[in-house]
């Protein structure tokens, strides 16, 4: 995605739009797989959550990735988009029962996270198998907000409620067929995935008809030059390693599942906005795009630091500037950031936009949301068509006084 390229889909599509590009997504799905080449069985689900354009997830359906879901919209989606039932896992955090008995009744693999639904899902259908979400209670996240494996976690069965768990088990007959952690977003230390791995492993054992083991993710990616990043290929020698010994001993080739969101689709997208006003006060300079947190929330919610650049002045002197949006609130997007020169109408491109960004946009300002572009085979295709005012109103009832 050359700056030239880009500024045509500005051009072309208008402003702010969000660009993904296939080639990067493939080239991130086949560097996961490669890392695990030694596991005979590996499945990975994408993340539904971190970016769920129809048209994003047939690409993942060429791919041969199956996709991991949190609610019965996305498994809809997924099953609109051509994936089969069993290729969709559904791993949801406190939704009803019968949200998953509906999931259940599709077909997709289901995944539970909670003792009291535990019991009555199996109570009710102890034929259907089901896949178990355990806490291993490991510190692995960066945010509080996408850190999940804490003691007072809202997600997953604490390991140490494994007694309870197996009684539950034991008493409804149901079959568990999977065993599952997702210890959050940011994985930092390879050697904390694999010790929470090994408790994963623990737990396993204690369960005789397992298909599957899914490690979650949570794998991390740079934002900037310097930033730390998982290592993919030095976590999938290790836990390869380990999850092959394990199988021998356990008697029974199980497959290895992971559910990768951001790891997946981060790098592949970029936000482009217009500047609309260069402000100066007497302390900093603002550059105002139209565009703001309504579109891309994660720097005023996680405090994410998306790099910035400007591509219609790339060779521009470097001067300093806060980006800030258009939202009548404060919705920086970065302050104080170095970046080449900027004039009303340059086109600034928000690099790592393409997880966990269109999804979380909104209407707030009644402001339409974003078109979406897919770049395929060297070819910009519209995705997702920028809203209407007719959006705006869909769904609004009018009354008259
Ligand atoms: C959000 C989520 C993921 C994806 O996490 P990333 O950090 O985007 O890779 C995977 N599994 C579950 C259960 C999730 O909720």
């Amino acid at each position: 995605m050359n700056n030239k390229t880009l500024l045509q889909i500005a051009e072309d599509f208008g402003s702010p739009v969000y660009v993904y590009d296939a080639d990067t997504i493939t080239s991130q799905y086949n560097r996961l797989t490669k890392a695990f080449s030694t596991v005979k069985n590996l499945k990975l689900n994408y993340a539904v959550k971190a970016l769920s354009n129809i048209s994003v997830l047939k690409l993942f359906n060429s791919l041969g990735s199956g996709l991991d879901t949190v609610s019965i919209q996305e498994v809809q989606l997924g099953l609109k988009a051509g994936f089969k039932p069993e290729d969709i896992i559904f791993t949801p955090n406190g939704v009803s029962l019968e949200e998953i008995e509906n999931v259940a009744k599709l077909g997709v693999q289901i995944n539970i996270d909670n003792l009291s639904i535990l019991e009555q899902f199996g109570t009710k259908h102890p034929k259907v198998p089901v896949c178990i979400r355990i806490n291993p209670h490991v510190m692995a996240g960066g945010n509080t907000n996408i850190s999940v494996g804490h003691i007072d976690s809202k997600f997953g069965i604490s390991i140490h409620q494994i007694p309870l768990l197996l009684r539950i088990v034991e008493n409804t007959k149901m079959n568990i067929n999977g065993i599952h952690m997702h210890t959050g977003s940011d994985i930092l230390d390879i050697d904390v995935f694999l010790y929470a791995s090994e408790i994963l492993f623990e737990t396993a054992k204690n369960f005789k008809d397992l298909e599957f083991i899914d490690f979650g993710s949570g794998f991390k990616v740079p934002y900037k030059a310097g930033d730390i990043e998982t290592n993919i290929e030095e976590l999938g020698k290790k836990l390869s390693k380990r999850f092959n010994t394990f199988c021998k001993n356990y008697g029974k080739e199980l497959t290895l599942a992971f559910e990768p969101g951001k790891f997946l689709v981060s790098e592949a997208g970029v936000f482009l906005a217009k500047v609309n006003v260069v402000k100066q006060t007497t302390s900093t300079v603002f550059a105002q795009v139209d565009s703001g947190f309504n579109h891309l929330i994660r720097p005023m919610l996680y405090g994410s630091q998306h790099e910035i650049i400007n591509i219609s002045n790339p060779k521009g002197r470097e001067r300093f500037y806060s980006v800030v949006g258009y939202i009548c609130e404060t919705d920086t997007f970065a302050n104080n950031r170095r970046i080449n020169q900027i004039n009303e109408g340059d086109i600034l491109c928000f690099k790592n936009a393409g997880a966990y960004c269109f999804t979380m946009a909104s209407n707030y300002n009644s402001r339409y949301r974003p078109a979406e572009v897919l770049i395929y085979q060297g070819k910009p295709q519209l995705i997702r068509k920028r809203e209407t005012f007719d959006d705006i109103l869909n769904n609004q009832v009018e009354i008259n006084f």
